[in-house]
C-alpha cells in the first residue's frame, strides 16, 4: 500500500497519470490532504472510480488525539498522538507573538539515549514517516483551528537518525501544495550525528540547525550524552563550523544546565573558547527534572553568570522561555507516564 501523504505532489500526479485519469485529478487530491482529510470517502470532486482505486492501492496513514493538555499560564498545548499501531508520540504548540509554532516528534523513542532525557531513556521503538510527521501538525491546525506557521523538529527522537523520511517531510511541507512552511521558518535539533550535519549541509536548505551541545567538553559530555563517543565535541563543532560555511547560517546551541555537572563558571569559560569566532547563538535551558533521573535545575545565579561570561567573550546566550510549564511541556515526559 502507497502512503499517500508521504508522497509529493509530482508523485502524485504520476500515480495518477499512470491510472489513465487526468493531472487535475492529482491537484485535487493534493487539496484535500493539504485540509488534513482523513478518508477517502471525504474527497467530495472525485469521481467513485478514482476514490475506489485510491482505496485498494492507498492508505492516508491515521493520526488520533490520545490526550490533549492545555497550559493554564500561557495557552501551550500539549498532544500525545498515536498513529495505526497505537504507538505514541508528543507534540506542543506554542503560541508566539509572529503566530503559532509547533514542536513535532521524529521517531518513536530514540536511540541516543541521553542520561537527562525521557524520551532517551524509553529507548528507540521506529521511525515515523514523513506522513507521519506531517499529520501531527494538519491535526494541531484542525483541533485547533489555527494555521501553524513554524516548526521545529524537536521532539521525540533523532531527526538526522530518520535521515530520508525527515528531508521528505521537509520537501513536502515546505512545498505550495502542501502545508508550504518555508524552510527560513523550520529549525532542525540534533545532538551530533556529524556525518548527517554534512549531508545535511549538502541539501542546502536554509533551514535553521540546532545543536544539542550541553557540555563544553568530551569528560561532561561521554557521560550524559552517549553520541559524544562516536562523534567527539571538537569534530562536531568543525562540522559545525562547515554547516555555517556552505549555507550562511547561524548555528543555535542548545545548553541545558544541570545543578553541579555543567553550569560552573569554568564550563561556562571552556565553552566560550570552544565557540570562539563562530556565527551562534546560545540557548540556555533549566534541565526539567525527569522521572528517574538525580538532574536538578541550576541554583538561579548561574544562568545570569554563565550569560555574562559567555556575552564578555563575544557569544550571544539567552534563557529559553520555558512555556507550559505545568503540562510538562519537554520532551518524552507525557509518553513516559502514559505506558
Ligand atoms: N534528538 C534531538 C531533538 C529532540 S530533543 C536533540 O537531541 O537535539 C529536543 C531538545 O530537548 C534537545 O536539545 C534535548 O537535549 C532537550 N532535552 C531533552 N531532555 C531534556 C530535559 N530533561 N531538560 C531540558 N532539555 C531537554
Ligand atoms: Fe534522543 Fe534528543 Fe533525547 Fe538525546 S535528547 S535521547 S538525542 S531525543
Amino acid at each position: 500500500m502507497t502512503d499517500l501523504k508521504s508522497m509529493t505532489r509530482d508523485e502524485i500526479e504520476k500515480l495518477i497519470l499512470s491510472w489513465d485519469y487526468p493531472a487535475y485529478r492529482a491537484k485535487q487530491i493534493s487539496e484535500w490532504l493539504q485540509k488534513g482529510a482523513v478518508s477517502f470517502e471525504e474527497m467530495k470532486n472525485l469521481p467513485k472510480d478514482i476514490k475506489e482505486k485510491l482505496s485498494k492501492f492507498c492508505i492516508l496513514s491515521p493520526i488520533t488525539i490520545e490526550k490533549k493538555l492545555v497550559s493554564m499560564y500561557d495557552n501551550t498545548i500539549k498532544y500525545l498522538f498515536s498513529f495505526f499501531d497505537r504507538e505514541t508520540v508528543e507534540a506542543v504548540v506554542m503560541e508566539y507573538k509572529h503566530g503559532h509554532t509547533i514542536c513535532i516528534s521524529t521517531q518513536v523513542g530514540c536511540k541516543m539515549g541521553c542520561t537527562f532525557c525521557a524520551t532517551g531513556k524509553g529507548g528507540f521503538i521506529r521511525n515515523l514517516t514523513a506522513s507521519e510527521m506531517i499529520s501531527q501538525i494538519e491535526c494541531a491546525n484542525k483541533d485547533l483551528n489555527i494555521r501553524i506557521s513554524n516548526i521545529v523538529l524537536m521532539g521525540m527522537g533523532e531527526p538526522l537518525d530518520n535521515y530520508d523520511n525527515v528531508m521528505r517531510f521537509l520537501k513536502i511541507v515546505s512545498s505550495e501544495d502542501s502545508l508550504n512552511i518555508g524552510m527560513r521558518h523550520i529549525s532542525l535539533s540534533t545532538c551530533g550525528l556529524v556525518d548527517r550535519i554534512y549531508d545535511l549541509a549538502e541539501e542546502k536548505l536554509g533551514l535553521t540547525l540546532s545543536v544539542s551541545l550541553h557540555a563544553p567538553n568530551d569528560e561532561i559530555r561521554n557521560m550524559t550524552m552517549p553520541v559524544n563517543k562516536k562523534y567527539p565535541i571538537d569534530e562536531l563543532l568543525k562540522a559545525c563550523r562547515y554547516y555555517i560555511k556552505e549555507t550562511g547560517r547561524r548555528v543555535s546551541f542548545e545548553y541545558a544546565m544541570i545543578d553541579g555537572v555543567n553550569d560552573s563558571d569554568a564550563c561556562a569559560l571552556e565553552l566560550a573558547n570552544k565557540l570562539r569566532g563562530m556565527i551562534c547563538h546560545v540557548n540556555l535551558i533549566p534541565v526539567n527534572a525527569v522521572d528517574g533521573t538525580h538532574y536538578k535545575k541550576p541554583k538561579t545565579d548561574r544562568l545570569n553568570s554563565f550569560i555574562q561570561i559567555l556575552s564578555k567573550k563575544g557569544i550571544t546566550a539567552t534563557v529559553r522561555r520555558t512555556l507550559g510549564s505545568d503540562i510538562n511541556a519537554s520532551c518524552g515526559q507525557l509518553r513516559q507516564q502514559n505506558l
